[in-house]
């Protein structure tokens, strides 16, 4: 589906990084704080809460979720090489799979050759539905709500003066009838601009509102009063465009890999079990993005699962094609309800940090970014899947959290993981009795 897409804001970002941070991986955590940081320009406070005691403190965790009971730490990394809309950007991803980050690298080092990654997002407008039932005349009740929708759109207003100065609050209502297993529906959607906001208390707050207002103006029940995780009209969309020579690997030319990459697509394309797993690798990297910056990642997942499928077959949400001049061209379009304020995003001090690093001053910029991450995963699946397979660069990772499950430490771990692949094996029981051993 072509859309049109807006950039929410085109000003210059800041600070100015160098992404391409060569040598990164092979330094040690500290070594690679001091280069983020002489990028970035992090604080003392922010290297600490980086560097120890996973920022978020025990009481802040207490007044975030019910019943807590302590802290759950996963690693975070930085992807180096990005490039989105002319500017450098490191990327922090918070993931628990290893091989994800380095191969956002990889592909984001791939694309920087020709420019990097080009990413526009929609304005930020979410949907709030709400169901109204036992309609007397339910196209007697969609002319009564489109003839108010003026004053409805005030009512949402009114409760979010602050989104409303920053630009943002409701944009249109729409209703229709929906025919269900319970009879006749009437779904009116409230379409607000939450701005730089995720949005989901914005519009939760305003449906309440609305759905007394609409029972008198229609005489239906109102039950559901909630947004729709569906966000499109909130798209991200990220390019890609690589020369094919720079594609070359081992012994595939670039030609190959290329062809291999367009043959994956189609089959994705095609097939709704090879899109999910296609899929899957490009939220390995939105998720590890969304999950840094305190965002909520299971609206992200079911707004992008069910956009793959909107044409009523689940399909890729990403496209390649060779373009017959020697260029190989990536797209991804998902929804991305992404916020910069609201939610965890100014609670948990990581996120904030991870805001910082990146540089992204509103949402729509977060979201081109995340898009972008998104693109460079797949490319980074898609590139090996099509030569040498997954199982070799990922073998090396495993193979050392194969030997830390086995009770491996320090030094162990990297002679334990290197004796299993040498050994071709690498399982949990070989590494016990390399252990023992
Ligand atoms: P929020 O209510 O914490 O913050 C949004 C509010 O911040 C706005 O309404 C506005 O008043 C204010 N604001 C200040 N500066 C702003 C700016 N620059 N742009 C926009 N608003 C600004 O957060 P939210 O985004 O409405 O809700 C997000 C939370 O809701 C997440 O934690 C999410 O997990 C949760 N949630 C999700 C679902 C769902 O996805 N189905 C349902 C319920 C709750």
């Amino acid at each position: 589906m072509m859309v049109t897409l807006k950039s929410i804001s085109r000003a210059p970002m800041t600070p100015k990084a160098n992404s391409r941070l060569s040598g990164f991986y092979d330094l040690t955590i500290q070594e690679r704080l001091a280069r983020v940081r002489e990028q970035v320009g992090l604080t003392d406070d922010e290297i600490r809460i980086l560097g120890e005691g996973m920022g978020l403190s025990l009481d802040r965790a207490g007044a975030m979720v019910e019943n807590a009971v302590g802290l759950y730490a996963l690693p975070l990394g930085i992807a180096t090489n990005f490039v989105v809309n002319g500017r450098d950007v490191l990327v922090p991803m918070a993931i628990e799979e290893p091989s994800v980050i380095a191969g956002a690298s990889l592909a984001a080092r791939l694309g920087r050759q020709s420019g990097g990654f080009t990413a526009e997002a929609d304005d930020p407008i979410m949907i709030g539905q709400i169901q109204l039932v036992d309609l007397q005349d339910p196209y007697a009740a969609i002319e009564a709500v489109l003839a108010s929708k003026e004053r409805l759109m005030a009512l949402a207003n009114a409760l979010d003066p602050v989104l409303v100065d920053l630009g943002g609050g409701a944009r249109g209502i729409q209703a229709r009838i929906l025919s269900t297993a319970k009879g006749p529906m009437l779904i009116v959607h409230l379409l607000v601009d939450v701005r730089d906001a995720m949005g989901a208390n914005a519009v939760n707050t305003a449906c309440e509102r609305l759905a007394p207002e609409l029972a008198a103006l229609t005489g239906g029940t109102p039950y559901l009063r909630i947004l729709s995780n569906l966000a499109d009209h909130r798209l991200a969309h990220a390019r890609v465009a690589i020369p094919e020579e720079v594609l070359a690997f081992e012994a595939f030319t670039g030609a190959q890999v290329a062809e291999g990459i367009e043959l994956a697509w189609a089959f994705a394309a095609a097939d709704p079990y090879r899109a999910a797993t296609n899929n899957k690798g490009i939220m390995n990297g939105v998720d590890a993005v969304v999950l840094a910056t305190g965002n909520d990642w299971r609206a992200v997942e079911a707004g992008a699962h069910a956009y793959a499928a909107r044409s009523g077959q689940y399909t890729s949400l990403s496209t390649w094609r060779r373009d017959g001049a020697g260029m190989l061209v990536g797209d991804l379009e998902l929804p991305l309800a992404l916020g910069t304020v609201g939610g965890a995003t100014r609670v948990h001090p990581t996120a904030q940090v991870a805001l910082k690093i990146m540089g992204v001053r509103s949402a729509g910029e977060l979201a081109q970014v995340v898009a972008s991450v998104g693109l460079a995963q797949n490319l980074a699946a898609l590139r090996a899947l099509a030569t040498e397979g997954i199982q070799k660069g990922h073998m090396a990772l495993h193979a050392r959290q194969v030997a830390m499950a086995a009770g491996a430490l320090g030094p162990d771990i990297d002679r334990i993981a290197e004796a299993m692949i040498e050994g071709h094996t690498i399982r949990i029981d070989v590494a016990r009795s390399m252990l023992n051993q």
